[in-house]
């Protein structure tokens, strides 16, 4: 049971869904055109019940198979672009500048609109299966709203899957791996005050600028002396801004912006702990004071035991094998998906392209025919009818 054949018929239509989404990609929850779009689609599909709205501009297709029982599994794609200005080059290149599809999510869209037609049109399963697509995966936390909304209750979904395509693994492969996957993605702003004043007399001051330096060597010393090193955490400071520009001005403040990756929720309770007390403590040391917001964005992202075999299993029937995914520092929104139903996310081959929120990325649509397959495989094989 490699590729289904339908879908290499379907290719021409759904990678003429996918460049659609392409020319007109909308950021975070702002996917309006996008969710009309599916939402239509999965009408004229002839999905069992199409609604709107669900965590703001999410959206959601019931499809029922042909036997009797109530079990129902959640299948979800991302549909929100990123705020980057695209550089393909393409002929179907987004149509607003400052908005692309950079990370692939109109693919994975069109490949689950794909799915849906055919299970639309199929029904070859026993039970219901609910098609989520969410807005907002890219830090506005779409998944988050829509679990909050109730959509999971609300169709007594039992198990979520997910997929993502992959730069650099071979399209039409696929790769997965149990348990955390994804990293929490936390944020923090540090605000240092001192004492401003002029530069040719710092025994006046508290300068705030000589504070923050230590601190941000000081910070490094968490994942390399506090974090056991077989664990793994990142803690980066990516942004370092005085409130004075002028070379003879020690500045009165200065604020620290950066990012927290852990795999492990004791690690990120650690890494919290040790950067507040690191702040204030170094802080207080150079005679200034400290304030820390430190902000929890996408938890950890952990694919379950029993729906990663089946997944893996399944993408090995669909493409001959499944890799063994790395763990990945980056965060992603289904998580909280994840967290509350057993599922398993996905890697799915986009061959050899630039990386993903990259201005010259591209979703590679020969991935279309594997990615379908495999949705419509789980379902078929995880909800079987009888005999
Ligand atoms: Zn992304
Ligand atoms: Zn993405």
């Amino acid at each position: 049971m490699p590729i289904k054949n339908r879908f290499a018929e379907l290719l021409p239509d759904i990678t003429e869904w996918r460049r659609d989404l392409h020319e007109h990609p909308e950021i975070l929850f702002e996917t309006h055109r996008t969710s009309g779009v599916v939402a239509e689609k999965l009408r004229g599909f002839g999905c069992d019940e199409v609604v709107e709205g669900i965590g703001r501009t999410g959206v959601v297709g019931l499809i029922k198979g042909k036997g009797n029982s109530s079990r129902t599994i959640g299948l979800r794609a991302d549909m929100d672009a990123l705020p980057i200005l695209e550089g393909t080059g393409l002929d179907y290149a987004s149509k607003t500048p400052g908005a692309m599809h950079a990370c692939g999510h109109d693919g994975h869209t069109a490949m689950l609109l794909g799915a849906a037609k055919y299970l639309s049109e199929t029904r070859n399963f026993d039970g219901d299966v609910l098609v989520i697509f969410q807005p907002a995966e890219e830090g506005g936390g779409g998944g988050k709203e829509m679990v909050d909304d109730g959509m999971l209750d609300r169709w007594n979904v039992e198990e979520v899957y997910g997929m993502h395509n992959w730069p650099g693994m071979a399209t039409g492969e696929f790769a997965i791996r149990s348990g955390p996957f994804f990293a929490a993605a936390d944020q923090f702003e540090i605000v240092l005050t001192g004492k401003g004043g002029h530069a040719a007399k710092p025994q006046e001051s508290v300068d705030t600028t000589v504070m923050a330096s230590h601190i941000v060597i000081a910070l490094q010393s968490i994942v390399s002396r506090n974090v056991d090193p077989v664990k793994q955490a990142v803690l980066s400071v990516t942004s370092f801004q005085t409130s004075s520009n002028a070379h003879n001005v020690i500045p009165q403040q200065v604020t620290l912006r950066g990012t927290v990756r852990t795999l492990d929720a004791e690690i990120q309770d650690l890494v919290e702990e040790r950067l507040k007390t690191m702040v204030e403590t170094q802080a207080a040391a150079f005679g200034g004071s400290a304030e820390v917001n430190y902000m929890r964005g996408y938890p950890v992202m952990t694919n379950s035991d029993e729906q990663t075999t089946f997944a893996a299993d399944v993408a090995a029937k669909v493409s001959g094998s499944c890799h063994d995914a790395p763990l990945v520092m980056g965060g992603e929104d289904f998580a909280f998906m994840l967290n509350a139903r057993p599922g398993a996310y996905i890697l799915v081959g986009n061959g050899d392209s630039a990386s993903v929120h990259h201005p010259e990325y591209n979703f590679n649509d020969d991935a279309i025919p594997a990615g379908c397959s495999w949705w419509t495989e789980i379902v078929e094989q995880r909800l079987p009818l009888a005999g």
